[in-house]
């Protein structure tokens, strides 16, 4: 398995992803986020809702945003719907992809 640079738990189990940063040619770089995977339907992909605080200067108060990402899931994350996962930024894999999960962070 491969070192992806990054301090992350690796996955137990193997894929032959070639989209997978722990088992492809997939390299890593840019930024990390965490969110919350909602919806896992099509193949090797999933939905990442990520809420975070914006300022509102005139108002001095915050709004709660939340924004989508999709992101390339490797199989051997094993990662199911509702699940915390940590994504990280990689080249575009297709039109709206390019982010990959890297890591599941809970259930
Ligand atoms: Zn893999």
């Amino acid at each position: 398995m491969k070192n992806i640079g990054i301090d992350v738990k690796p996955p137990t189990k193997s894929c032959d992803d070639r989209f997978c940063p722990f088992h492809g040619s997939l390299g890593i770089r840019g930024k990390l986020l965490k969110g919350k995977a909602v919806s896992i339907k099509a193949k090797d992909m999933a939905i990442i809702e990520r809420e975070y605080l914006q300022y509102i200067k005139k108002y001095m108060m915050y709004e709660k945003r939340r924004s989508r990402i999709p992101a390339h899931l490797p199989p051997c994350l094993g990662v199911n719907e509702g699940d915390s996962v940590m994504i990280a930024e990689c080249r575009p894999l297709s039109k709206t992809v390019s982010f990959v999960v890297i890591e599941k962070l809970g259930e």
